[in-house]
């Protein structure tokens, strides 16, 4: 069933317009107080150990692409002329363009983690494409910056309301709202994660783009749109609200929210057997972040049911889900034991992202547990330490390979995922709760706190048990007590020095 817009739009919310207006004089960001806050990426170091050396692997990959490449699509879609040709495989077969989005984030990350090079050769990277996309948005005049192949002539028939829609496909196009929202996404990692100040209104550009290319469109429309994957549309909308304060950017985060699966959801009902497991996470981060920003009952209902459905009847034990990249019958998990096809690495990238979003709501153990096993055993293990590469799928038939991607031939999803994982290690670590700080994970790892104060973690966990954490001062403070939390259960009081 099609819910009407106002029994689905987001609480508080009266008539729905789209005007294309500049932001209201009283818009400020968005930030409601949570009950814990992960510190900013830029804020940990990781020190030594299998996430340090995963992170230098990935250093070398993303190195090894060349960013020309990655942007022929958007400069050939501007009307520019290309300074090299596109990338092969998903690269020019329809999916132009979603890998520099995966790009931009991947590079923001790694910039903030300090896992640059000594003379920031990523942070030139990332200024060098932003400054190719804003050439493009230039060029577009209308706020688009995208690679989908025939981007004028799709959107003009969307915006016009000729839509047909397929799960993989949106009028004979291979869903393009996903490759957008990788752009969308990286655009946002660019300015939040990495500090890029030029990224953030090109985001909003983009963001101004699509409400008034959806402003004309019913919510039947919509709905019928939604059927073809389309990333994290919702989340990246309620983002833009977050960032600039402009309600117009919530109501369009709403009306990307897929009824037809996330209604069930928020009645805690498990209608997904069956369905391609991938496209449906990134609805369900987009449903936190609306629960989020908005206090929304209903949304953090659906998200918290998703995130149990999947993680205790869905999952294996290193926190992977899927096979062949859709969802199995909840009883039955013979295929994936015999399938080529695993756990999708993608997927368990989304799932610790919506664990994030839940812990941040509520600090519950379990949630970090699962981060836990899901980051070190199927996260990690996704990235070739040695000889840079990602995997799509992670077998667990008996005597099985494993396929790692070459950066000049492999353009799939799980590599844009893939390259985006390293940046993150550091992201869980630690939370800022009100009254100390929990730490999620024993990675060898120093949080910047405040005034110069750190706090340092040393362990060789997972090879030896155990963890030592001390705090370092530049200089003698009166002495008071911190708390530091484990898990959010374990509790023991610490000395700042
Ligand atoms: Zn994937």
């Amino acid at each position: 069933m099609i819910l009407s817009k106002s029994s689905y739009g987001p609480p508080r919310c009266g008539v729905v317009v789209f005007p294309l207006v500049s932001m209201p004089a009283d818009a400020a960001p968005v930030n409601p107080e949570r009950e814990v806050a992960l510190f900013p990426i830029s804020s940990v170091r990781i020190l030594g150990g299998p996430f340090e050396k995963a992170a230098e692997a990935n250093r070398g990959y993303l190195l090894a692409l060349e960013p020309d490449r990655l942007l022929a699509p958007f400069l050939r879609e501007a009307g520019l002329k290309p300074k090299a040709p596109s990338y092969e495989n998903w690269e020019n077969t329809g999916l132009d363009g979603h890998t520099a989005g995966h790009y931009l984030s991947a590079l923001a990350g790694m910039v903030a983690a300090g896992d640059d090079t000594a003379d920031g050769k990523l942070r030139k990277r990332l200024r060098y494409m932003l400054d190719e996309m804003e050439r493009c948005q230039k060029a577009n005049g209308d706020g688009y910056i995208g690679g989908v192949p025939g981007s004028r002539e799709l959107w003009k028939n969307v915006k016009s309301g000729r839509i047909e829609a397929n799960g993989f496909g949106l009028n004979g196009k291979w869903v393009p709202w996903y490759n957008v929202h990788k752009t969308f996404a990286g655009l946002r990692d660019a300015w939040q994660v990495a500090g890029m100040e030029k990224a953030r209104p090109l985001l909003i550009g983009m963001g101004d783009w699509c409400v008034d290319l959806i402003s004309g469109l019913s919510d039947a429309k919509m709905q019928e749109m939604l059927r073809a994957e389309h990333g994290g549309m919702n989340e990246t909308m309620a983002d833009i609200y977050a960032i600039t304060g402009d309600r117009k950017y919530l109501d369009a985060a709403y009306r990307f929210n897929h009824a037809a699966v996330l209604d069930p959801l928020m009645k805690r009902e498990d209608k997904l057997t069956g369905l391609h497991a991938n496209t449906q996470i990134p609805k369900v981060i987009g449903l936190s972040r609306e629960a989020m920003l908005t206090g929304d009952d209903k949304a953090a209902t659906g998200a918290r049911f998703f995130w149990e459905t999947v993680t205790k009847h869905r999952s294996v034990a290193f926190g992977g889900n899927s096979v062949g990249e859709h969802f199995h019958p909840l009883d039955d998990f013979r295929r994936l034991l015999e399938s080529r096809e695993g756990p999708e690495t993608c997927n368990t990238y989304n799932m610790l992202r919506l664990t994030e979003d839940l812990f941040e709501m509520e600090p519950r153990a379990e949630y970090a547990d699962y981060y836990e096993r899901a980051l070190y055993n199927h996260i990690l293990a996704s990235i070739h330490p040695e000889h840079p590469g990602y995997v799509y799928f992670t077998p667990i038939r008996p005597l099985h390979y494993r396929v790692y991607s070459e950066p000049d031939h492999c353009f799939w999803c799980c590599v844009g995922s893939g390259m985006e994982n390293p940046g993150k290690y550091g992201e869980f670590i630690y939370a800022k709760a009100k009254d100390g700080i929990h730490v999620n994970l024993f990675i060898p790892s120093e949080l910047k706190v405040s005034g110069g104060i750190r706090l340092r973690q040393e362990t060789k966990f997972p090879s030896r048990n155990g963890a030592r954490s001390r705090w370092i001062s530049p200089s003698p403070q009166p002495s008071r007590c911190v708390s530091v939390i484990l898990h959010g259960f374990l509790r023991m009081a610490s000395r700042s020095p």
